[in-house]
């Protein structure tokens, strides 16, 4: 009988609690080992995997293939054929390292199998040179191109993993996928520790794996259907945790009060006319939906969704007055200091009119700012600074700005049973019965045209080798008057250094591509007061290119402004470039977005199909079902911070039968590690952070 078997029959009970643990136990502290316990890893590989989020013995465990390549056949050399993938092998004749063409080093080897010998060419992998000694053998999976036999994947002397049914791994984008392999293997048998979260007589009733099984068959299924089971199993857990975790939200919310606000009052209807164009028909709704919420003592948990620029701020700010014209407090939370500048930037004018009050609040802020904001009418500020960092008068309404944690109240207001309504803006729409599948309780409102017609923005990609073509279609345009962004490489970076680099290239320009045009450089550390008054002169046109960081993200409005360039532009989000491209496109003239990538051969699948879908659509929602697709359920909000991010193996879209599944069997949690996964995520916590 084998283990699998055994756990069978024994899957309608659960161990007792007082059992002692045998010498066979699972350790589950096994899986937070680091990865210098598995033997044959170097630390230089243990570094890749580390920048990439994989540094315990679980972190490879649940990394995700990205797909499953299938068998190819084996062919002798003489047989070779241009184009199809194929494995041959053979023994190294001669191995030698060479400089391409930029950074790129070249491993050339000639290998011979009897038939006939062939070169073979690895890039970017100088160490092979080292390990492929002329007389080993190597078995070799790849096509027949340019550089001779280009390998995409190889065994060394016996192994033989090569031409079978095998994982592909996302990590292999940047690491050969020969070594993310070759770590799996060395972390599977730890899968044995791998405990069962989910209740025994669930799993039994859903016919459902131990979760340890599916982790193998996962990295080392037999086919197909055996991956796809393994995959549904984790995916059912994932599930599951978010819907109890949507339960304990909803059980803790209807525990909660928030002030009732009653009905819209004069300092709306001030606001309202004050405005310098009529609300459209959607937002319309939006504030009549949002208006229902608030007189009502449930605390509102509403997201208001739109693209770039459809009015969502302007009803975001009908909300945050609605608290105010009862004598209570509203606050905008944002993701990052700088966006919540530009926030309380963009609120100035029209709350100084009202004469409500406002006050940013951010980590720089004294004291005597600190408590000034506190008595403010309106506080704009990070959302880490508000939730966690100081205690409002009396807030009554929140508007979130992209961050979708479930757990936005302020703790201490909690605790004391009161909690704020809530409004989430986001920019990243998601299908609208998908936001109610997802978040259960979460009600939503719509801006599904903007205000303005715009025309869409022409987008293209072209690489860098082609980019003095763009810079030249771009004093084209603003020689006819027109002003344009230049947004620079998105590095990972600190402020400062993102800050310096931005400066260096606006100079790099001004001397070069852009010798003659006024060129100013908006980034993150300049004072609110530099950053203001450098977008008056853009505005004002003293400017003629905005040599930005991702600064320039949100709340830049220069309709002239028709022409923006993103350099390495392979190197961002799908949704962060939909967002930059919002900054153009806001005037009557057609404008353009000129994506200029790092050489194809560097690129990723992934970054091309999010460049090619770019250039395909402007329509915020294709692109978001794009991003889905191609990021699978973990980033369907489009933010780190989502608390969905920690979906690895659900895909929201194609899942909808498990995420019914997992609805109907949530109730039925009672407490242990489920309940505990989900009060976790409700807190916006990881469960490893609780430990
Ligand atoms: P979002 O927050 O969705 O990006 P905003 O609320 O910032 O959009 O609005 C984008 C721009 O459109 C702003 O300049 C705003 O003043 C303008 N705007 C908003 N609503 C309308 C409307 N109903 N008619 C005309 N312009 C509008
Ligand atoms: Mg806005």
């Amino acid at each position: 009988m084998t283990a699998a078997c055994r756990q069978t029959a024994f899957a309608g009970l659960d161990p007792p609690d007082d059992w002692r643990p045998t010498r066979y136990a699972q350790r589950p502290g096994r899986l937070e080992l680091g990865l210098d316990s598995l033997p044959g890893i170097g630390a230089a590989l243990r570094r890749k995997l580390g920048r990439l989020g994989l540094r315990t013995v679980a972190d490879v465990l649940s990394h995700r293939p990205r797909r499953y390549e299938p068998a190819v056949s084996e062919l002798p050399i003489a047989a070779l054929r241009e184009g199809e993938e194929v494995v041959v092998s053979g023994r190294v004749l001669t191995v030698a390292r060479r400089r391409a063409r930029g950074r790129r080093t070249r491993v050339v080897a000639r290998v011979d199998d009897g038939t006939a010998a062939i070169s073979v060419t690895w890039f970017n992998q100088p160490w092979l040179a080292d390990r492929l000694q002329p007389g080993a053998t190597v078995r070799l999976r790849g096509k027949l191109g340019r550089f001779g036999f280009e390998p995409r994947a190889y065994d060394l002397g016996e192994a033989r993993a090569t031409a079978d049914f095998a994982p592909v791994y996302p990590a292999a984008e940047e690491i050969p996928l020969a070594a993310v392999r070759r770590v799996v293997e060395a972390a599977l048998p730890f899968a044995s520790h791998v405990p069962d979260p989910l209740p025994a007589a669930l799993r039994e009733r859903q016919g459902l794996a131990l979760k340890r099984d599916a982790v193998v068959a996962l990295h080392r299924p037999r086919d197909l259907a055996e991956a796809e089971a393994a995959r549904q199993r984790l995916a059912f857990e994932e599930l599951l945790v978010l819907q109890v975790g949507i339960g304990r939200r909803a059980a803790e919310r209807a525990r909660t009060l928030a002030p009732a606000l009653g009905q819209p009052g004069e300092l709306v209807r001030r606001y309202r006319e004050q405005l310098p164009f009529a609300l459209t028909p959607y937002q319309e709704q939006a504030i009549r939906e949002i208006d229902a919420d608030l007189a009502r003592t449930v605390p509102m948990q509403r997201l208001l969704q739109g693209d770039v620029g459809s009015g969502k701020t302007v009803v975001a700010l009908y909300a945050l007055l609605r608290a105010v014209e009862h004598g209570r407090q509203g606050a905008l939370m944002a993701p990052t200091e700088t966006l919540a500048e530009q926030h309380f930037l963009t609120l100035a004018d029209r709350c100084g009119e009202l004469g409500v009050r406002l006050a940013l609040l951010t980590s720089s802020s004294r004291k005597r700012q600190r408590e000034d904001a506190l008595a403010a009418d309106i506080v704009v500020g990070t959302h880490a600074l508000i939730q966690e960092g100081v205690a409002l008068r009396d807030l009554a309404v929140a508007v979130v700005d992209e961050q979708h944690r479930f757990g936005v109240e302020q703790r201490a207001a909690l605790a004391a049973g009161r909690a704020p309504h809530v409004l989430h803006m986001t920019a990243t729409p998601i299908p609208r019965t998908l936001a109610l599948t997802v978040y259960g309780d979460l009600a939503v409102s719509e801006i599904a045209q903007p205000p303005a017609s715009r025309k869409p923005v022409v987008t293209s990609w072209i690489t860098q080798e082609r980019s003095s073509e763009a810079y030249t279609r771009l004093r084209r345009l603003l020689r006819q008057g027109r002003q344009a962004y230049v947004v620079c490489p998105l590095i990972e970076a600190a402020e400062t250094s993102l800050a310096r680099a931005a400066e260096d290239e606006a100079e790099r320009l001004r001397r070069g591509e852009l010798r003659g045009f006024r060129v100013g450089c908006l980034h993150g550390r300049l004072k609110a007061a530099e950053r203001r008054e450098l977008m008056a002169r853009f505005k004002a046109h003293e400017l003629d290119v905005l040599v930005a960081t991702t600064v320039i993200e949100v709340g830049v409005d220069v309709p002239n402004a028709t022409v923006m360039i993103v350099q390495e532009a392979d190197r961002f989000g799908l949704a962060q470039l939909h967002q930059l491209r919002g900054r153009v496109g806001r005037g009557a003239e057609q404008s353009y977005c000129l994506l200029v990538s790092r050489p194809g051969e560097e690129l990723s699948e992934s970054a091309q199909a999010r460049l090619r879908a770019l250039c395909a659509t402007s329509d915020g929602f294709e692109l978001a079902e794009a991003d889905l697709e191609l990021r699978g359920g973990g980033t369907l909000l489009g933010t780190r911070q989502s608390g969905l991010s920690d979906l690895r193996f659900a895909h929201l879209l194609r899942d909808r039968p498990l995420l019914e599944l997992a609805r109907a069997a949530a109730p039925s949690i009672g407490p242990g590690p489920v309940q505990d996964a989900a009060d976790a995520l409700v807190a916006g916590v990881e469960p490893e952070d609780l430990a």
